[in-house]
């Protein structure tokens, strides 16, 4: 490892997550403190999307019933906010040293304005991430974490299926003000074919720009989401649009990957002029 520092991570799941069956808040801190990390942020899902559930996944899904309507859509499970903010506590209390934020990973909270609005009227959250993981068909919410199965067959192409990711993005960062930093804006990428190569960033550029720009206009941050690594090129047009501040998240569903792809996520980072602020999960240029 070099000489960077490991940033804040500023996006982790525990088993306050609906998709988190092997997260634990206690044991990722354990792990933030192993690294020495500044800071280690708890951002839960708050969902209220309904989205089809692929054919691909039903089999998967139906391991955890609940999480099935009857009518085939994703029934997003309530975040038990009492219960997270209580084990946040006693975390607190048993790594005195290690500094642990609040937070909640809003899905679509540009379609839920009222339900968004009443959570965070209660002012638990210190960290407010937005995120896009579906989108919107002929009246149906498809997620796209598969491309391949993310729309219905009137529409099967992947680049089209990112086309609409990134319309729909720059739609949630132009009505939705509730959030402080867009997390991982390259979501889609995760779901692309492996038949069609790697991922083609450079055909949705003018997309991402557009993003970037009204993001850096409204003075949020972009985060850097380490499930991937985001390729170098996504953070130049960051820049470029006049973004000041980047967050690191790694995403984690795990305490094992708590700042996983931390060091090289750092060192792009620190390539493209960003540094470390004491006393903020953002790095700054
Ligand atoms: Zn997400
Ligand atoms: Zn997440």
């Amino acid at each position: 490892m070099g000489t960077t520092p490991l940033p804040a991570d500023a996006h982790v799941h525990t088993e306050w997550s609906w998709d988190a069956p092997g997260g634990s808040m206690l044991r990722s801190c354990a792990r933030a403190a192993e690294l020495g990390l500044p800071s280690i942020s708890f951002t839960e899902h708050f969902d209220l999307t309904r989205w089809v559930i692929p054919d691909q996944t039903q089999e998967q899904m139906q391991r955890a019933p609940h999480l099935v309507g009857g009518d085939g859509r994703f029934n997003p499970p309530a975040f038990d906010v009492a219960g997270y903010l209580d084990e946040l506590d006693r975390c607190r209390t048993r790594f005195p040293d290690l500094r642990i934020m609040t937070g909640v990973e809003l899905g679509e909270p540009h379609w839920f304005d009222e339900e968004v609005s009443a959570l965070l009227a209660t002012d638990a959250f210190e960290r407010v991430l937005g995120s896009l993981h579906s989108i919107s068909h002929e009246g149906e919410h498809h997620i796209v974490d598969d491309l391949d199965a993310a729309t219905n067959p009137a529409d099967p192409e992947p680049e089209d299926v990112v086309r609409r990711y990134l319309a729909e993005a720059l739609s949630m960062v132009q009505r939705c003000d509730r959030f402080s930093v867009l997390a991982h804006l390259d979501y889609p990428a995760r779901g692309w074919p492996p038949r069609l190569g790697p991922f083609p960033i450079d055909r949705f550029e003018e997309e991402l720009r557009a993003v970037l720009a009204a993001l850096a206009a409204s003075d949020r941050a972009l985060e850097i989401n380490t499930r991937l690594p985001m390729d170098p090129r996504l953070v130049d047009w960051w820049c470029q649009a006049g973004g000041k501040r980047v967050t690191f998240g790694s995403d984690a569903h795990e305490p094992g990957l708590v700042a996983h792809g931390f060091a090289d996520a750092a060192a792009m980072a620190v390539q493209l002029g960003f540094t470390q602020v004491a006393d903020d999960h953002a790095w700054r240029r």
